[in-house]
This record gives C-alpha cells, structure tokens and sequence, in this order.
C-alpha cells in the first residue's frame, strides 16, 4: 500500500512529445502566447485559467488563499530533494541578481542556464532523471562571482563564513562523483546511502527495511502510511523518524502554510470542506499520520467545486518509497467536461466485469470511482513547474477501498501542451503514413485525454490483491507494474465499442491514434529522454516500453506491429489493430495476476526483459531525428499571478488573474516572498 504511487503522469509523455500536427500551426490561441522560453532540455508554458473571472467572489478567495498555502511550501520540496539545494539556489540567486562583473560571459550565461535548471527541478538534480546536473561555467568564475558579493546578499549559516560556505557546496556542484543521483534505482547497490535526497540520514537500506517492518502491525486492516511525513535519522546510534510539523523539521514554512489554510478554512465553501481544511492543519500541527487518514477520508468525500491538494504525497522521491514529496495544486472543476469523466466512473462495474483478467483478482463492487476535469489555478512543490496532468488519491489502499478516491484530469494544462505543440513537425518525423498523422490530428488530443480518464478513474481503481498481498511484494518494480496496469486497461478499453456507444468517443477507429502513439512511443520516442549509455528507470516510462516491447515481441509471428526501415528511419507500423488490442488485454491479465498474487520474481522478470533495456542504435537515430526538430523533451509550466483587490477596509472585493509573469522573475519573487527555510 505504501508503495503505491498513484501521481500519474501516464500521458505526460506523449502530450509533450507528440506534438499536433498542423503544419501551419502557430503557438498562438487567440493571441495568448503558450511559449515561455527554452533553455536546456526544457520549454516553459503558460497555462490559461479558463473561467476564473467568472467564479463568484467567495470562492475567489478561497482559491487566492489555497494559492498561497501552495506557494509557502515551496522551501520544502528542496529541502527534501537535498541538503545542499536551498543554499546552492540561495547563492545562484545572490549571484544571478547582483554580480557586478560581466552579465554577457559565457561562464554567467552557464551560471544562469545552471540556476533556472535548479529552479525547475527543485535542486542540483535532473527533475526526471535524477541525474546531477554538469554546470558548464568554471570554479573560478564561480568562487571570484561569489566572493564579489556582499556577504549579506549570501545564505550564511549562523558563525558560517563565505570561504565555509564556498567549501561545504563546491563539491556538491562540480565534483560529478558527489551525490551524483537523487533517486537510485539500480539492482545490487544499496538505494539509500547512494540516493542523494535528504529522506534519511545516516541509514542503511538494510536498517530502513527493518525499522518499517517493525513498525507495521501485519493485521492491521487500517495501516497509516508509515514514514510518509518525516526524515529518518541516526542520532547516538538510534533511529529516529524527525517528523516534518509544526515545531518539526521545515516548521517556518509549515508555519505559513497553516496561516493560509485557516485562512481558507474560514472561506469554506461547505462544512465539510471546512472540516478537510481543519484536519489538514491538525496533522501539519501534530505530525500525526491518523490525522493525514482522517484528513484523506473526509478529503476523497468532499464534492466542493473548489479543491485543493497540500502534504507530503507522492513517493517517487524515495527509491523504498516511504517518503512523500511536498506537493500542492489548486484548482476547481470544471463542469461541462466532467461529465465525460462521469459516464466513465458511472460504468466502473461494468468495466471491471468485462476486463480481461482472472476472476480471482476481480472487485465484485468497484466502489468510489469519482472522477473529474479540473482548472488548476496554482502548482508548487512536485507539481510545479513540470506537473502531473492527471491525479488519483488518497495513495492509501484501504482508504481508496473502504472511503473511494479522487481521480482527476487537469486539461487547462494537456489543453497548453496540446497547444504549444501545434506545427512541431513531430509527427511528421515519427509517424509512418498521412493515415497516421491525420488521425493524430483528428482525435489525438481526445484520446489522449480519454486514455488518462480510463488509466485514472477504472484503472488504478480496478482490480484486487490477494488476502495478505501487499504491492510492496514487488518492491522497486511496484510502481511500473502499477502504473503499467493502469496504462493496460486503459488501453484496453479505449478500443472498446463500448465508448462509442456511451458517446465519448466519435467512431470505432479513433482509438487507433491512441494505440499507434502509445506504441510509437513506447518503442522509440520516449527514448529522447534518456541520455545515450542510460538505461530507462524512471516508472512510468519502464512501464510504456514493457508494455510496447511485449506487444511487439508477441505479436511478432502475425506481424501485428513492426519496426520498419524506410530510407534509414525506422517506423512503427501497426498492421493489426484488433489482435494489438487482443495481446494488451492478455498483457492485462498477466500484470494483474503478478499484481494480486505479488509475484516478485515475474515482475521483475517482465520490467527487466521488456522495460530497462535500451536498443543503442535506435536510441541514436531517435536522438538525431528529434534533434532536428528542436523540441524541447521536458515542459513545465510558469503559475498566474493573482492579485486580491480590497476595499478600504481590507475586504477582499475582486481576485484578478494576469499571465504576464516570466519564469525567472516568478522564481526569483517566490523566493523573496515565500521562502522561509535555509
Ligand atoms: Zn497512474
């Protein structure tokens, strides 16, 4: 349970590489401009907030003071990606903002690429990959840019001097050996001494593994998600879990979070949000993680138009996957697009009698299937500034079982990435024939949305695990096969005539977008975010290329999918839709089986055959190809600016909404105004 990790990303991917495909295509929509700027391997968009202007003054304001809850909490994420990432931020700043000497060098330049790829990955570490980033300007020109400051502009420790300031981070940045990966996933070594976050200190893997097996009470029908809010540490030979709280670690920033939530608490739309609000400031009060279940029940009920994410969720972060990374999103629904998520959590039982895996794994009642479309307002932490475009939580099995879950869609966001790609030339380059590319055209972006709605609001919902089997079976494989199933029924389902009917998808061969993108993707293009001599680790991406690797190796002997090699570019070629679907629904039932019995060895088996190994040749092609494009592999996103309008008073009277903020000047003011940690 609690290494179910239920952030999903699964279309990321595809809506940030597979772009649109008209060729005449503009970054334009009615003169709003999605394009930011690049630097590195990123693009940084804008997204609209279609609709907030007409939201009605109260809740206005509880979406202005959930905003600010968002951004005080932003010290956090850095705080927990690694020790040195605050002070390293802190002195690039310092830098970036007052150095004297030459703004136009080459090494400044460097220095200022360095800082925006901190900002964007909260730390020194490559927000995807985990990788240390390699700063392309010199020590000297560091250490003489540093020097050259007042030593009040620079994030001196109490008794710290410039020099131990200098000493303590220099490695940290140049030396490539030094906390080299943030998250270590690697077979044979241990994953926490080699894993750069500051989850623990001081600890084994070994040791971690024992202290949580301690801790757990196997009987237990209601476990909390032990570890989820706290470091853990070896002081005088014991370990200790130093909690993330009020009076705890991060408390400054904790602090201010709470100080907006009561705030919002008091603007509640509805008791029952008042009461999510109220039991989200006792757990960050107290630490108390039946606080965060209490919280996580009433939160998966409340139906308030105006919802909000803040805490310690996702564990990706922690290669053992106890620890949760700060996150926030605000957001509120919206109400026409909904309705499609509704038809599809109405049907759940209907999805998951039908599905293609043994009886025995089978849910006799899906329960709490909610789904929803949302406009985010505000992202931070873990989803800010690369986000999520769907979320299903709570993340806790037997909440999600007993109370139901949330699952939602964000397209204000899949809606900016879909328009900052138009014209990218992305199809044109990967896909085989004019039939593909114009069904990309025709119905990629609403199958692409379709597929995320089926993986989040049936798919991590469906299916059940054995009595006394818990994901953690699977260990580091969890998360692939968890999310690989998800992918699976989703894709599965979304070839079903079944959508037709129930008028969420226009025909019967709309799905084939989907299928020949998740394939294409999976077999080569995702490759782009993987450096050359890499194998693939991050999640959801082993889980994209094992399902794709398997489709394609099974269906080999009837030539359902193929590679194919026309004038040195390798394609796809999808031959046979219909048997494709067939081997995704045997796929489905082999991973589910895996999933509910906790078949270790077959897991591991499965990611490992299918999911990690890269093919170097193609990844070569595949790299020059999009190079040729010049299309940044990675997008994240710059939040609105709102601005409370008050009367003499003091009253609030008017929220407004600007989109004019840039990417450096809204980090470097985040900074000055909601940073409180060191
Ligand atoms: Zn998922």
């Amino acid at each position: 349970m609690k290494n179910l990790s239920l952030m999903c990303i699964s279309a990321l991917a595809l809506a940030t590489v597979v772009g649109g495909c008209q060729s005449n295509g503009s970054k334009h929509d009615g003169g709003f401009k999605y394009s930011v700027e690049k630097f590195a391997d990123v693009e940084i968009l804008r997204y609209r907030v279609p609709g907030f202007e007409d939201l009605p003054l109260a809740q206005k304001q509880l979406l202005y003071y959930l905003s600010q809850a968002a951004l005080e909490g932003r010290d956090i994420i850095f705080a927990q990606f690694g020790k040195y990432n605050l002070p390293i931020r802190s002195t690039l700043e310092a830098i970036y903002t007052n150095y004297a000497g030459d703004k136009t060098s080459a090494d400044f330049e460097a220095l200022a690429v360095y800082l925006k790829r901190v900002w964007f990955s909260n730390g020194i570490h490559h927000h995807y990959a985990t990788d240390k980033f390699t700063p392309a300007f010199s020590q000297e020109f560091f250490i003489g840019a540093v020097k050259s400051l007042e030593p009040s502009a620079l994030p001196l420790q109490e008794g710290q001097s410039v020099d131990d300031l200098l000493t303590a981070i220099m490695p940290v940045i140049f030396d490539p050996a030094v906390l080299p990966k943030r998250v270590n996933q690697a077979d044979g070594v241990d994953l926490i001494s080699t894993s750069a976050n500051d989850f623990y200190e001081g600890v084994t893997q070994k040791e971690v593994e024992d202290f949580y097996a301690k801790i757990k009470d196997p009987k237990s029908k209601t476990p909390p998600l032990y570890g989820l809010n706290s470091r853990l540490a070896k002081r005088n030979g014991k370990l200790v879990e130093e909690q993330w709280r009020v009076g705890g670690l991060y408390s400054a920033a904790i602090e201010k979070i709470v100080y907006w939530l009561q705030k919002a608490a008091g603007a509640a739309e509805s008791d029952v949000q008042r009461k999510v609000i109220e039991t989200l400031i006792t757990y960050y009060t107290t630490g108390d993680l039946r606080a965060f279940d209490a919280y996580s029940i009433l939160w998966a009920s409340d139906t308030s138009r105006v919802d909000f994410i803040n805490g310690y969720i996702e564990v990706y972060g922690d290669p053992l996957s106890y620890k949760g990374s700060w996150e926030a999103m605000v957001n509120f629904r919206d109400e026409k697009a909904t309705q499609r998520t509704q038809i599809i959590s109405n049907n759940a039982q209907w999805f998951e009698d039908n599905s293609p895996m043994d009886k025995r794994f089978k849910k006799e009642k899906v329960k709490g299937v909610s789904a929803k479309v949302i406009t985010a307002v505000t992202l931070a932490g873990d989803c800010y500034p690369a986000t999520p475009i769907g979320i299903n939580l709570p993340n806790s099995r037997w909440i999600r079982e007993q109370h139901g879950s949330k699952s939602v869609t964000i397209e204000n966001i899949t809606g900016a990435y879909d328009q900052a790609s138009q014209g990218n030339g992305f199809a044109e380059e990967f896909y085989w024939s004019e039939v593909e590319i114009s069904r990309a055209h025709d119905y990629g972006f609403v199958t692409d949305n379709l597929h995320t709605d089926l993986h989040e609001c049936v798919g991590h919902a469906s299916g059940r695990l054995l009595p006394n089997v818990t994901l953690e079976a699977l260990k580091a494989y969890s998360s692939s096969l968890e999310e690989g199933r998800a992918d699976l029924f989703g894709l599965y389902y979304i070839a079903d005539p079944k959508l037709v009917t129930l008028g969420i998808l226009p025909n019967d061969t709309a799905y084939k977008a989907e299928y020949y993108k998740y394939m294409t993707n999976g077999l080569m293009t995702q490759l782009v975010r993987i450096v050359p001599g890499k194998n693939v680790e991050e999640a959801h991406m082993r889980n994209r290329q094992f399902i794709a690797r398997w489709a394609l190796e099974k269906g080999a002997a009837d030539k359902v999918v193929e590679l194919v090699k026309r004038e040195g570019k390798t394609y796809v070629r999808v031959n046979d839709y219909a048997k494709l679907r067939t081997l995704f629904g045997l796929l489905l039932g082999e991973v589910q089986r895996i999933v509910s019995e906790g078949d270790y060895e077959a897991g591991k088996n499965l990611v490992e055959t299918y999911g990690v190994k890269v093919d170097a040749d193609l990844h070569k092609e595949v790299l020059s190809r999009y190079a040729s494009l010049n299309i940044a592999p990675y997008k994240g996103f710059v939040n609105p600016v709102y601005t409370p309008i008050t009367d003499g008073d003091g009253n609030i009277t008017d929220v407004t909404v600007a989109y004019t903020e840039d990417y450096a000047a809204q980090m470097l003011r985040y900074s000055r105004e909601h940073s409180w940690l060191k």
